[in-house]
C-alpha cells in the first residue's frame, strides 16, 4: 500500500474545488501506482451523468455502458456506497460532498490482469473523502450548510474572472443577478425568544432558500443574518419575480414561536466589469433602501437609480485595474 504522507494532505487541502481534487488525487496519492490506476469522476447534475475531465471541464459524452451502470447502481442508492463492475473492471464509489450534486468515482486498473484489492480501494476512497470533508469545513457555514464568507470571496472572484486560479472548470451556466438579503428586525427575535431560537430561524430560512432556488444558483451566508445569492441564467425581470415569491413565502411561513419573519432583498445585475466591492455595494444600496422604507420588500439597484431614489455606487478605478 502506498504511503500517505503529511505533504499530500496539505497539498490537497489547499485546493478549493472538489472537482480539482480529481487531478490532485491522481498526482499525489500514489506516485508508484500512477500508471496503474485510472480514476474518473462522474457528476450527476441537470438530470444526467457527466464526466469531469482532467483539465477541469465537463464532458457530457459518457459511454453508454457506464451510464447504464451509474443509472442502475446509483440512481436510487444512498451516496456512500460502492460497487465492483466486472464488465468494466473497476470500482464505482458514490458520494455527495459540497452540493446537492451526486458524484461517483470510478477507480480501475489500467492493467486488466491486476485487480485493485478492496482494501486498497477503501484506502484511496477514504483519503479522497477526507479531503472533501476538510473542504466542507472550510467552505460551508456550520449552522446553515450554505457557502460561507470565505467561499463567497473566492467564488465571486472566479465568476468575475478575477481569480488567480486559471484552471477553472468550464461552466455551462453564467451568473445573471447578484442578491443581498437581510432578515428584518432579527435582533428583536433574539431579544424576545433567545439566541437558540434565532439560530433555528436562520437554519429554516437557509432551508427555504435551498428549496426555492435552482441547483446551479449559489447561496451564501454572508454573515450574521445576512445572505447573498448568485442567480444563474435568468433575466432581471424573472429574478425580481422569483425574489418577490421568496419574500412572500418567508412572510407567510410559520416559524416556530415567532409570529412572523420577514426579509428585505436588494439585487443588481451581475456585471463582470464590476469589482466585488461594487457588486456588493450596488445590491447593498438597494437593500438599504428596503430597510429605510418599508422592510419586507424586494428592490433592484437599477430601477431605484433610474428613479433617483438611491445614490450610484462610485466606481473609482485606477487605469491598471481597467478592464479590457
Ligand atoms: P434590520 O431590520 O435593520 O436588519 O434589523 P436587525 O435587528 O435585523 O439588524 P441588526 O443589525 O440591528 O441586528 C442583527 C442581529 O443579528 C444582531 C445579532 O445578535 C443577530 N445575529 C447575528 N448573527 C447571529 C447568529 O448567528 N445567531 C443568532 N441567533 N443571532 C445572530
Ligand atoms: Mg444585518
Ligand atoms: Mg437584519
Amino acid at each position: 500500500m502506498a504511503e500517505c504522507n503529511y505533504y499530500s494532505f496539505y497539498a490537497l487541502a489547499k485546493i478549493s474545488d472538489p472537482e480539482l481534487l480529481y487531478e490532485a488525487f491522481r498526482q499525489q496519492i500514489a506516485p508508484g501506482h500512477a500508471n496503474e490506476i485510472e480514476i474518473e469522476v462522474f457528476e450527476h447534475s441537470d438530470n444526467r451523468w457527466n464526466r469531469l475531465t482532467p483539465s477541469g471541464g465537463l464532458d457530457q459524452n459518457v459511454p453508454e455502458s457506464i451510464v447504464a451502470t451509474l443509472e442502475q447502481e446509483f440512481g436510487a442508492l444512498d451516496p456512500g456506497s460502492w460497487y465492483y463492475d466486472s464488465d468494466i473492471g473497476g470500482w464505482f464509489c458514490s458520494y455527495k460532498p459540497l452540493s446537492t450534486k451526486h458524484f461517483v468515482l470510478l477507480v480501475k486498473s489500467s492493467d486488466p490482469d491486476k485487480l485493485i484489492e478492496e482494501e486498497y480501494l477503501q484506502f484511496l476512497f477514504h483519503f479522497y473523502c477526507h479531503q472533501l470533508q476538510m473542504l466542507q469545513g472550510t467552505y460551508r457555514d456550520a449552522l446553515t450548510g450554505l457557502y460561507n464568507r470565505r467561499a463567497f470571496n473566492e467564488k465571486i472572484l472566479q465568476l468575475l474572472d478575477r481569480s488567480s486560479n486559471h484552471r477553472r472548470r468550464a461552466i455551462s451556466f453564467s451568473p445573471s443577478v447578484f442578491v443581498m438579503l437581510d432578515i428584518d428586525r432579527f435582533k428583536s427575535i433574539n431579544d424576545s425568544q433567545g439566541h437558540l431560537l434565532g439560530d433555528e430561524v436562520l437554519l429554516i430560512l437557509a432551508q427555504l432558500m435551498t428549496d426555492s432556488f435552482r441547483e446551479n444558483d449559489l447561496l451564501f451566508r454572508y454573515g450574521g443574518e445576512e445572505f447573498a445569492m448568485v442567480l444563474m441564467d435568468i433575466t432581471t425581470e424573472q429574478a425580481q419575480q422569483s425574489l418577490e415569491r421568496f419574500r412572500e413565502k418567508i412572510a407567510n411561513h410559520e416559524f416556530p414561536n415567532v409570529e412572523q419573519v420577514t426579509v428585505s432583498i436588494g439585487f443588481t445585475k451581475f456585471d463582470k466589469r464590476l469589482s466585488i466591492d461594487e457588486l456588493v455595494g450596488q445590491a447593498d444600496n438597494a437593500l438599504y433602501y428596503c430597510k429605510t422604507s418599508t422592510r419586507n420588500a424586494v428592490h433592484g439597484y437599477q430601477e431605484l437609480l433610474d428613479k433617483e431614489l438611491i445614490p450610484a455606487v462610485k466606481t473609482p478605478r485606477t487605469p491598471s485595474a481597467e478592464l479590457t
